[in-house]
């Protein structure tokens, strides 16, 4: 054990964090945790999908995360009532010492706010300053999720059942399971020690293999790599160069994107990361390709695996597709590439005046679209 966990264990009694208050109901308790400063913990079993705290923020500033600095964490806290100033001054750095300016204080407990029902990109970045939600403590396979709010108010949900005494966890990463245990880190600048992360384990090294497989399973379906660009000639990701462009040129067929999307599917559920947000996300597209397939025999079969009981029955069901040609392939290469092109022009989108070619439209994007 680490001596600054030491010594927030030995000044744990008397520990600021003692003083922030907790809801009366919240299903957790704020204590140290080994290696960790502080961290909450479930003082009660918490069924998957429950919520775990809906939280207001101290405040919040309305500004890009790099461009935050001192004065404006000065000008928002000089606004708060005294005891809110109180429970500013309670932050801790890793719950030992306190911090030495203001902006590293919000940087440390800040989550950005971003708004599901405005998700544009012409939105005034908001971050917000929550003290519960802060003592949450990372893992790269995390037991609950903070999903895209409607306002300024952020909610935590168990993404599996979370036993009485165990620590409850987030993801800081937004794309970590496309990402092995060393890109985690560099982006984390901390050492991690959970499951995926623990060096030389079998699981370890299966987990970098699953999610360096999903992530080239990603490219082979949207044609761009996690930030939305195309890898160069070299790719890491994904070597076979013909697979490569046939990505990029949106030609992978229908039965192979079936194939991919049930296969990440099972990736993430073996990884221990699907859980009901993430199946929210990604179920819909799998829905759609098998829901576009034109020859007939294809198609049976397509909604015959969406059927099956277990993600690893739909994939088996969805292999008797692989190598299989569909009517409906050019069609949707076409719209696909329409799409990509017309995004890359940053054109407006024409109006059409086919309903139907526009809702065609709108689904095709749901594919390619950043998630
Ligand atoms: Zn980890």
């Amino acid at each position: 054990m680490s001596p600054l966990a030491l010594l927030s264990q030995g000044s744990a009694q008397n520990h600021p964090y003692r003083s922030i208050p907790v809801p009366s109901d919240a299903p957790f308790e704020l204590k140290p945790s080994p290696e960790k400063g502080w961290g909450a913990f479930a003082i009660r079993r918490i069924e998957r999908g429950a919520m775990i705290l809906r939280e207001k923020p101290l405040f919040v500033i309305r500004k890009p995360h790099e461009e935050i600095m001192e004065e404006d964490v000065w000008t928002a806290f000089q606004q708060l009532a005294p005891s809110e100033k109180q429970q500013f001054l309670y932050l801790r750095y890793n719950g030992s010492r306190p911090f030495t300016h203001m902006s590293e204080a919000f940087a440390e407990n800040s989550f950005a706010i971003l708004n599901s029902t405005r998700p544009q990109a012409t939105d005034r970045p908001i971050h917000g300053l929550f003290l519960l939600h802060s003592r949450f403590n990372h893992s790269c396979i995390p037991n609950s999720k903070v999903p895209t709010t409607d306002g300024e108010v952020i909610s935590s949900f168990a993404t599996r059942g979370i036993a009485a005494g165990e620590e409850i966890t987030i993801c800081y990463g937004d794309d970590f399971e496309c990402r092995t245990t060393h890109d985690r880190h560099r982006e984390l600048r901390f050492v991690c020690d959970c499951k995926a992360c623990l060096t030389g384990t079998p699981f370890q090294q299966l987990s970098d293999m699953r999610r360096t497989l999903i992530r080239g399973l990603e490219y082979l379906k949207r044609g761009v790599d996690l930030n939305g660009q195309r890898q160069g000639s070299a790719s890491p990701i994904v070597v076979d160069s013909k697979l490569k462009k046939a990505a990029e040129d949106f030609s992978i067929p229908l039965s192979a994107r079936l194939i991919y999307g049930l296969l990440t599917m099972f990736l993430l559920e073996e990884e221990g990361l699907l859980d009901d947000f993430m199946i929210k996300r990604l179920n819909p597209s799998i829905l759609q390709v098998a829901a576009w397939f034109e020859t007939e025999s294809n198609a049976r079969i397509a909604s015959l695996a969406i059927t099956q009981e277990t993600w690893l029955e739909r994939l088996c069901m969805a292999f008797r597709l692989y190598g299989r040609e569909d009517v409906a392939d050019h069609a949707i290469a076409a719209g696909l590439r329409m799409i990509w092109e017309r995004s890359e022009s940053k054109s407006s989108r024409p109006k059409s005046k086919d309903s139907r070619l526009e809702l065609k439209n709108s689904k095709l994007e749901l594919m390619v679209r950043v998630e």
